[in-house]
């Protein structure tokens, strides 16, 4: 439909990114976390909670001003001006009504298979819905990437179907025509065969019921992935250099946006791979400072960090570890008060403390991390801390084994 114009490209950015969550090799602050925390929750649906990144109104703003400014006046002539931007802004919202609908049909398929839906967070792409861990099998991977687009599928059959009916009334005729065609092209965007696209997860359960290799699936769909990737960048610096610079720009954001994504994949695997068979007893610190109980802050912070460059801290009382120091607990506490707070007042208590045992595997033990939005785990057997394991422990343990090439 060659009168969209500008709303095409646009809507070109529609796309899915789910089991996001999973790259351990994000701190808690990086970007998993930041978009669960830039949105506003809009309420539940199914129990799962639906939020609307900021990034979402700039994305409402353009569609409005594409379909209110250009495409619905040049496909009704009589409308009252008013009515353009009006209709405008309600395409923009059923639009992404559709979008919230096919990121449900994903996580209603994933709860099917037990797996736990984080959130939905409607953003300038689209919908991410953030499914917690990777399906078990091929068939699960397969069912919940191909559901998204069977009900974008089925939401352009229905608004083509629903034209005829409200064909008297020119914005509602409007309104479908434009919702059936834009849900078809979110259907055929989907299916590319490259990771992060639902298209790419499908190709990427049929590789591994083939190969009964999950992590050469993952692989190979990335790969494609960042093929896709690629085209999708040059074909928008060839629009550029064409003159096209709004649409070229915004292609080439996307495909910028796919290969990182892509990317990190790619990395994780690789990670994943490298990781298998380890145990956190490797890479655990074995030498956390024992502190007493009763040293105030000020004590900590001149003998032992700013002293000894110790980071973790177990505070003992007597024989027992009670607890747990970390910077951060100290930081939230005002300086002034260091000299007169004792660390079992602001330590983590040892019975509260998230911990792992020394024969998890490290990447189940990063995952743990990520779950609990924590950069460094104690190391607990038989009820006593004999390590501790931060991230940084992790990822220097990796480049060893990356180095020694074992
Ligand atoms: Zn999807």
């Amino acid at each position: 439909m060659a009168s969209a114009g500008p709303v095409t490209l646009l809507l070109l950015g529609k796309f899915t990114y789910y089991n996001e969550g999973n790259d351990p090799l994000a701190q808690p602050s990086g970007r998993t976390i930041m978009m669960r925390h830039n949105n506003i929750p809009l309420g539940r649906i199914l129990g799962i909670p639906i939020g609307l990144d900021y990034s979402w109104f700039l994305i409402f703003a353009l569609l409005t001003w594409s379909l209110g400014g250009s495409y619905y006046p040049a496909e009704f002539k009589n409308w009252p001006p008013l009515l353009y931007w009006f209709m405008g802004a309600v395409t923009a919202i059923m639009l992404f009504v559709s979008v919230l609908l096919h990121e449900l049909g994903h996580s209603v398929v994933a709860l099917r298979f037990k797996i736990p839906v984080r959130s939905i967070t409607l953003f300038i792409f689209g919908g991410v819905a953030q499914i917690a861990a990777e399906p078990p099998k091929a068939f699960a991977e397969f069912l919940i990437a191909i559901a998204g687009p069977f009900v974008s599928l089925l939401l352009a059959i229905f608004f083509y179907f629903v034209q005829p009916l409200v064909a008297d009334v020119e914005p509602l005729l409007g309104l479908a025509k434009y919702l059936a065609y834009i849900n078809l092209v979110v259907v055929l965007f989907n299916l590319i065969p490259g990771y992060p696209l639902d298209g790419g997860r499908v190709f990427r359960a049929i590789v591994w019921a083939i190969t009964g290799n999950m992590r050469r699936a993952t692989l190979i769909a990335a790969n494609v992935g960042r093929f896709f990737a690629f085209l999708f960048i040059f074909t928008g610096v060839w629009q550029m250099l064409r003159g096209n610079i709004v649409g070229g720009l915004w292609i080439a954001f996307i495909g910028w946006f796919l290969e990182n994504a892509a990317s990190a994949q790619v990395q994780q695997v690789m990670f994943q791979g490298l990781l298998a068979g380890h145990r956190v007893s490797q890479a655990m610190r074995r030498h956390c400072a024992a502190v007493s109980a009763d040293l105030t802050l000020q004590e900590l912070v001149d003998e032992y960090i700013l002293g000894g460059g110790q980071r973790c801290f177990l505070v003992q009382r007597g024989e027992h570890t009670i607890g747990m120091m970390t910077l951060h607990r100290i930081k939230e506490v005002a300086r002034a008060e260091w000299a007169t707070t004792r660390t079992d007042q602001v330590m983590l208590p040892l019975d509260q403390l998230k911990h792992v045992a020394p024969d998890t595997e490290l990447w189940a033990a990063l995952q743990k991390m990520d779950r609990d939005g924590v950069n460094q785990l104690p190391v607990i057997r038989d009820h006593q801390v004999i390590g501790m394991l931060s991230r940084e422990d992790v990822i220097g343990f990796f480049r060893t084994v990356k180095e020694l090439g074992t």
